[in-house]
């Protein structure tokens, strides 16, 4: 269940990727539990629905309400969400010290919410622009109930950007904007963009977006989305194995098959 687009196949004897459509969703976790796996990953459009066919939640994906890892213990099925901690240890690993940080989050979607519970703990505060403004609002609203996190929420608009952005540490596109096809879109305009501050764009196809482009002009530390999706695919595997994950062997693999390399 790692991609539903992605045919049944297997990639270095370890790694298989199943379609799975939801009706069968229920008897496929039964299935992968009675055979034993050590665990699996879990992608739209199956993230919330899972949740009811675990034997439990780990403290992340209770709080977000939807999984991304799923660990047998001891044929008990454990939902894990590693979405966001990948984004912290992609952010970390670039060098970026979140302490006291102003945190901008465009998006409120499932990454967006993935990441701003994990980053908030971590940062300064964190205003939350989304083009649908009460989802900005409710997000905001669940991360200062579960979390008491200094947070506030609008509408993603020209003004709100242009307003905010000046007190920006971190810039964060939670959004599909920038992804392949439309490879030439991106929320901020490049005026916006100082080299004070540090850019990271989740979207990972293409690696080099728009704004990641934009920011690297204006002097800005950038972090691309490729480094979230394996260093949230490396939690699962640690989650898994117990052992740390071959990460510079995880970031090969992962633009070998996107043909990036
Ligand atoms: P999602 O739940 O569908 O959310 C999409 C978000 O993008 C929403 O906030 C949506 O705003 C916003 N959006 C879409 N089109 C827009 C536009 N034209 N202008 C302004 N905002 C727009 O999707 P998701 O799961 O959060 O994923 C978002 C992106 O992150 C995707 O490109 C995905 O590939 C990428 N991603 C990367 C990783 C990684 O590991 N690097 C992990 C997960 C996701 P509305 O609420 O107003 O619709």
């Amino acid at each position: 269940m790692q991609n539903a687009a992605l045919e049944a196949k297997e990639v270095n004897g370890i790694y298989v990727a199943l379609k799975v459509s939801p009706p069968t969703l229920r008897s496929a976790v039964e299935g992968l539990r009675a055979l034993g796996v050590a665990g699996f990953n879990v992608t739209i459009p199956h993230k919330v629905s899972i949740t009811r066919y675990l034997g439990g939640l780990d403290s992340s994906a209770a709080l977000l309400g939807a999984v991304n890892t799923v660990v047998n213990k001891e044929s008990r099925l454990i939902g894990h969400n590693t979405d966001g901690l990948g984004a912290v240890r992609a952010l970390k690993e670039a060098g970026i010290n979140l302490g006291g940080l102003c945190t901008m989050i465009l998006g409120a979607g499932g990454a967006a919410r993935a990441i701003a519970f994990s980053l908030a703990p971590e940062v300064e505060s964190i205003i939350l622009l989304n083009r649908t403004g009460s989802k900005a609002s409710k997000l905001a609203k669940d991360l200062q109930k579960a979390l008491g996190a200094s947070v506030k929420g609008s509408r993603l608009t020209a003004e709100s950007l242009s307003e905010n952005i000046s007190s920006a540490d971190l810039l964060i596109n939670a959004t599909s904007v920038g992804m392949h096809p439309k490879t030439e879109e991106s929320l901020v305009d490049r005026n916006l963009l100082r080299s004070d501050m540090a850019v990271f764009d989740i979207v990972y196809n293409p690696l080099q977006t728009r704004l990641i482009c934009d920011a690297e002009a204006a002097g800005a530390k950038t972090v691309g989305g490729l480094a979230m999706l394996v260093y949230q695919g490396a939690l699962a595997f640690e989650l898994w194995t117990k052992k740390k994950a071959p990460v510079e062997v995880m970031f090969k693999a992962v633009k070998t098959q996107m043909g990036m390399e």
